[in-house]
């Protein structure tokens, strides 16, 4: 059956150009859902896409045929994802398809793409996303352009493996993040810090700009109230962020050097910590080769490892 819309939008908030924090009202509440998890958001081909992003050409509206995120529940499109990621090669996806469908175009067509929720686990009134615009991208120009009232779709069941459930009692905890891969932490911090008890937490925050830092001021907060919370934003365009007087430069340079020790006053090894890392592939292939390097083991599901990642892209 097709998908439908199935949820409200509440809140909108701006945090800085491309950068927006979403609040959307499930049909059916409470919204189950464990810290760290995602789920699949949803807006149909026809909705509209913000000005800024970049033109969409029109046999992306065939049905079924355009290239989903494929770690989703989109329709059977295997063998498109192997060639797809050229304009020829959708191209050619399309063509393949709508020779197949009947050319069929279908303005109803749900697209649909994985976030993670940000929002309190316990929280039961909304569902709270952070959310990157990707200019070429299909859903999130179309996500940008969504106002307080409007509709969309969100996936039936919130999944994943991301969360703290394999963390052994005792350890500490250090999450790393690229721009909105913050957004797990966020709902992490909020559900299960228990603040100035024994669990330390520490979010490294990676982004290009200082106002690109999203949620900067609760984190702060959270940092001054809580003693076992320490917060350390990292940009990486000082040179055009003129009043920073904060970190800057790669996540990767800030992790080998003694800032986690400095702020929690342990050595960063497996016997004290598990890292979470989210967000840009990049860095998150970096960081496991220093980390494993330094005795950290990936967690793999039912190896478990203290090593999490959720990458993005
Ligand atoms: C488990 C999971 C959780 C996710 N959670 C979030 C989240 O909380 N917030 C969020 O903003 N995104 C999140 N994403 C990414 C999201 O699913 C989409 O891929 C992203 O929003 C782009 O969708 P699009 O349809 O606009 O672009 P698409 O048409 O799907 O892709 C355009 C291209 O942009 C690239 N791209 C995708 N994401 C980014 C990015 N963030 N920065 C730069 N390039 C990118 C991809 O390589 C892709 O080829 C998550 C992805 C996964 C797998």
């Amino acid at each position: 059956m097709a998908a439908e819309y199935n949820a409200t939008v509440s809140g909108r908030v701006e945090v800085a150009p491309g950068l927006i924090i979403l609040r959307v009202v499930p049909d059916k509440l409470p919204f189950e859902f464990k810290a760290g998890q995602y789920v699949v958001l949803g807006v149909k081909a026809s909705a509209p896409r913000v000005d800024e992003a970049e033109g969409e050409s029109e046999p992306s509206v065939v049905a079924g045929a355009r290239l989903e995120s494929p770690r989703l529940d989109s329709p059977g499109v295997g063998a498109a994802a192997a060639v797809a990621g050229t304009a020829e090669s959708q191209a050619a996806v399309d063509a393949q398809a709508a020779a197949i469908s009947g050319a069929v175009v279908d303005p109803d067509r749900m697209i649909r793409r994985a976030y993670s929720i940000a929002s309190e686990s316990r929280a039961d009134e909304y569902v709270e996303f952070y959310l990157t615009l990707v200019m070429s991208g299909e859903l999130t120009p179309r996500l940008f352009s969504l106002k307080v009232r409007d509709r969309v779709y969100v996936g039936p069941k919130a999944v994943g493996v991301f969360t703290l459930d394999k963390v052994a009692p005792g350890k500490q905890v250090l999450m790393i993040g690229t721009g909105t891969g913050l957004a797990p932490y966020m709902s992490m911090l909020r559900s299960e810090l228990v603040c100035n008890g024994p669990r330390q937490f520490v979010v490294v925050h990676g982004a290009r700009f200082s106002w690109d830092l999203g949620y900067r001021t609760e984190l702060t907060g959270l940092a001054r109230h809580c003693r076992n919370f320490h917060y350390v934003p990292v940009i990486t365009r000082p040179a055009e962020d003129v009043t920073w007087r904060g970190r800057s430069g790669y996540l990767q340079n800030v992790i080998a050097s003694s800032a986690i020790e400095d702020e929690t006053g342990l050595p960063l090894t497996p016997e004290n910590f598990d890292i979470f890392l989210c967000g840009n592939p990049g860095m998150i292939e970096t960081v496991i080769g220093w980390a494993e390097a330094r005795g950290f083991v990936r967690d793999k599901g039912h190896d478990i490892g203290t090593l999490h990642t959720e990458e993005y892209w």
